[in-house]
């Protein structure tokens, strides 16, 4: 790969300068850390390869070789160019980009004429204008790209949106608008070396014995299910006769359970380690029983307090660390306050004897400023941003990423949820059509590169769900897609690692810092009409990683 390092040694990386109102500076630097290219806010005493404008405001238009304009509003630009705005919405638009549908949340327009592998779906008028000489291209796009980055890093996307990663394809339509434009662009993708995405398997821990359950909404929810529901199950052809059997059987033995002559078939949720045969997932445990804990408005619901604490649970949970899992905070009040999120951190901290610790919100509770509230707190990181009804990206994203509230804080978004893909009053999926919805996902993850982050909560693979044959194949399918399994930790480590990768001027040095023991980082170099240039950045220099020679 010795054109990667010519590049890097004559200085031709192409670098973006980047104009912006000054109330999405952060969003913008957000956004370049997922979308990991060489940019800069504009200087005005520099010339760009790229110019991206997303204001309107006045800008020296000979600035750059590729001018890129963003707006969902007629600007001053549009009527210096004489360009036509066909019209002019908020939000519920679909652009199709190449086939691909990306929603619109913020202002989009759209315009008179022809051309354009951006359009309206619905209208079929294009979103984009391009303009081609000898010496520039311009576009103008017809909607804020950094809005558009915001709505979804914030608000998020409908559950009807689920299934679009957004963010990456506003990533993957810049690509292409500057490689397309005869500039080559260079990139760390978020692909670990040797692998081609990330995936955690995690599992909330809401029922670990069934024992502490006695005519209780969960006791009976569960005998109803496991006789009735089973039944009905077996009818529609949602479960083997062998599986009713097992949970016709379960139902039976439960007042056995409670004598203590049987055993307790909740309580073996560490046997997802054997299930697991090695690989390591995250366990989010809740820190205290008997506290439903508040939502925003007022006390929660008295279900949503936990029949057990982090503490009963403690020889489990050090079986599973020897076993090399990570356990979490799956928090109560963490979400609202960062004193609760303190103490809840500290129990956790208290039972496992590790400093930094995750967490996932008990019912993915959640709101604006929990990121900043657990980031107070001390979390090391959150994974509660997802669906409780269904299944994709909320956040529009593959990646795992700072939210605007936070200084260090990662989220890793939650993508898949067993109890989404089958609850009857969620998606209520038949396996066949589960391992579809779940197969996009991984599809995607091959696509853009990210994290598949699962959920299996403990008894999902006891009676009465046994979801067990499922999850089996999920992770199969994971690994024969090219998934480097990692905890919720180490996964967000190497985003940690991915983001301290700096650009040091257009000279090209690219540094980054070590995370010992995660997998590379890797660089590519797009170029028109070429296959992507792909290389390791690798070899410790004084605590430094540089580009080299070395290539696969
Ligand atoms: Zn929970």
């Amino acid at each position: 790969m010795v054109s990667c390092l010519r590049q890097f040694e004559e200085g031709s990386l192409a670098m973006i300068g980047v104009i912006a109102n000054p109330t999405e500076l952060a969003v913008v630097r957000e956004f370049f850390e997922l979308f990991k290219t060489p940019w800069e806010f504009c200087r005005s005493d520099r010339k760009y390869e790229v110019l991206v404008c997303a204001t309107d405001s006045n800008f020296n238009k000979n600035a750059a070789k590729v001018l890129l304009i963003y707006g969902g509003q007629k600007l001053t630009f549009d009527s210096e160019e004489n360009i036509d705005i066909a019209s002019q919405r908020k939000g519920n638009r679909v652009l199709s980009y190449n086939g691909t549908g990306i929603p619109i949340y913020g202002d989009c327009v759209t315009f008179r004429g022809e051309g354009g592998f951006l359009r309206d779906q619905e209208s079929q008028l294009p979103a984009i204008r391009l303009r081609q000489s000898s010496e520039m291209v311009v576009a103008r796009i017809g909607y804020n790209l950094f809005g558009e980055v915001r709505a979804l890093l914030t608000a998020g996307q409908p559950a009807a949106n689920a299934a679009i990663p957004a963010l990456e394809l506003h990533i993957a339509v810049l690509r292409d608008l500057i490689v397309m434009s005869g500039v080559s662009l260079t990139e760390i993708p978020p692909v670990p070396d040797g692998y081609r995405f990330i995936a955690c398997l995690t599992h909330d821990v809401d029922h670990p014995s069934i024992r502490l359950h006695k005519f209780d909404h969960t006791m009976f929810g569960f005998l109803y299910r496991a006789i009735l529901g089973s039944l009905c199950n077996v009818v529609c052809g949602r479960m083997s006769f062998h599986n009713l059997l097992i949970n016709w059987a379960a139902a039976v033995k439960v007042p056995f359970v409670h004598l203590g002559i049987a055993r307790d078939f909740w309580y073996e949720f560490d046997s997802y380690t054997k299930l697991e045969k090695g690989l390591r997932s995250s366990f989010f445990v809740i820190p205290f029983k008997g506290r439903p804990g508040r939502t925003g408005s007022g006390p929660a619901p008295s279900r949503r307090a936990s029949p057990y604490g982090a503490n009963e649970i403690a020889e489990h949970v050090r079986k599973l660390m020897s076993a090399g899992c990570e356990i979490g905070l799956h928090g109560i009040d963490a979400w609202f306050e960062s004193t609760e999120g303190r103490e809840e951190l500290e129990e956790i901290r208290r039972i496992t004897g590790k400093s930094d610790i995750g967490v996932r919100m008990h019912w993915l509770y959640f709101r604006e400023q929990t990121p900043g509230t657990l980031e107070k707190a001390g979390a090391n990181y959150d994974s509660t941003v997802g669906y409780n009804e269904t299944v994709g990206y909320r956040a529009g994203t593959t990646q795992a990423y700072k939210p605007l509230e936070a200084n260090q804080l990662l989220e890793l978004p939650l993508h898949i949820m067993d109890t989404a893909l089958f609850f009857p009053g969620h998606l209520h999926l038949f396996p066949k059509e589960a391992s579809k919805r779940v197969g996009a996902i991984i599809d995607n993850a091959v696509r853009f590169g990210g994290v598949v982050t699962v959920n299996w909560h403990d008894r999902s693979i006891a009676p009465e769900r046994l979801w067990g044959d499922f999850y089996l194949q999920l992770i199969d399918e994971l690994k024969n897609k090219g998934a480097w399994i990692a905890t919720a930790a180490e996964a967000v480590s190497w985003f940690r690692k991915r983001r301290s990768a700096t650009f040091e001027g257009l000279g090209g040095e690219l540094t980054a810092e070590i995370g010992a023991d995660l997998p590379g980082l890797r660089l590519i170099v797009h170029t028109r009409g070429k296959a992507p240039q792909d290389s390791l950045i690798n070899g410790a220099v004084s605590g430094l990683a540089r580009p080299s020679l070395d290539t696969k």
